[in-house]
């Protein structure tokens, strides 16, 4: 049986806080899987996280949806800390760690969950995953694998500047890779598509700088703790799927649900 988390559950506690309750428990698993994905900006992490959540079973957490959901309500509900970070993010540079940190923190219950995690976008600086490891290690929590996916820049830039976005939704397009089949509107739930505003020319090529100076080192990171499993993000969004799922299933037994 596939099971949607993210259709059926409005990750309520991730893109709100420790204060909104998930429309939908996760059921209790054994050992739920809990792992991170790394790799550039327009690798694809969004999308895989998505079909690995399907076939998993465990939520797809984002830290960049946390702020654009922040983003998309009213001013006067912002605090001065999520103000400073759109900025940050407006420019396609990183948030500070202190204030990411913040955010994932208060959001703990989320990596306590039952059904467990797939994170997309967090850790991206030593610091974050220093922060995250010492807090998985005092809560006595273990992560299952890290996957890093590798894509030429070239192709990169192609993704990140065709990518479209869901308002509503969330979900994921691309302007010639997968189109809509109607021009700027979602296939799954006729939301309006939009182009971020970190995917324009100017915010691509900083994402891409701080990429390689501040996340790129966690893939040692990883490596050292022999967590790390890497991936080749070509092809489909199916078949880069397929190769992770192999690539993890390698590491240890996978029930898919
Ligand atoms: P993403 O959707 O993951 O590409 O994130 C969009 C933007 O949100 C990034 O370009 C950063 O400005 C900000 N952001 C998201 N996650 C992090 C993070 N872990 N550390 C710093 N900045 C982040």
């Amino acid at each position: 049986m596939v099971m949607d988390v993210n259709q059926k559950n409005d990750r309520g506690t991730w893109f709100h806080g420790a204060s909104t309750v998930c429309s939908v428990v996760p059921a209790a698993v054994e050992s739920p899987y809990r792992f991170v994905l790394l790799g550039a900006p327009g690798v694809g992490k969004g999308t895989q996280a998505l079909l690995l959540s399907q076939r998993l079973g465990a939520c797809h957490l984002s830290t960049g949806d946390v702020f654009r959901a922040a983003g998309a309500r009213a001013e006067c509900e912002h605090t001065p800390a999520m103000k400073e970070a759109f900025a940050y993010m407006r420019r396609g540079s990183l948030v500070p760690d202190a204030t990411v940190w913040g955010i994932v923190r208060e959001r703990s219950a989320c990596l306590h969950c039952r059904g467990g995690f797939i994170l997309d976008g967090f850790p991206r600086t030593l610091d974050q995953a220093i922060s995250l490891k010492g807090f998985m290690e005092t809560e006595n929590l273990g992560l299952n694998a890290v996957v890093n996916y590798e894509l030429p820049v070239d192709e990169i830039v192609a993704r990140l500047s065709g990518r479209r976005v869901c308002r509503d939704c969330k979900a994921v397009f691309h302007v010639t890779g997968q189109p809509p089949t109607t021009e700027g509107q979602c296939d799954r739930c006729g939301g309006a598509l939009y182009q971020r505003e970190d995917d324009l020319p100017e915010s691509i090529a900083v994402r891409l700088d701080a990429y390689q100076r501040a996340t790129a080192p966690l893939i040692e990171f990883y490596a050292e703790l022999k967590l790390l499993t890497s991936v080749a993000a070509t092809g489909s969004p199916e078949a880069i799927c397929e190769r992770t799922m192999a690539a993890l299933e390698t590491r240890g037994r996978l029930t898919v649900i």
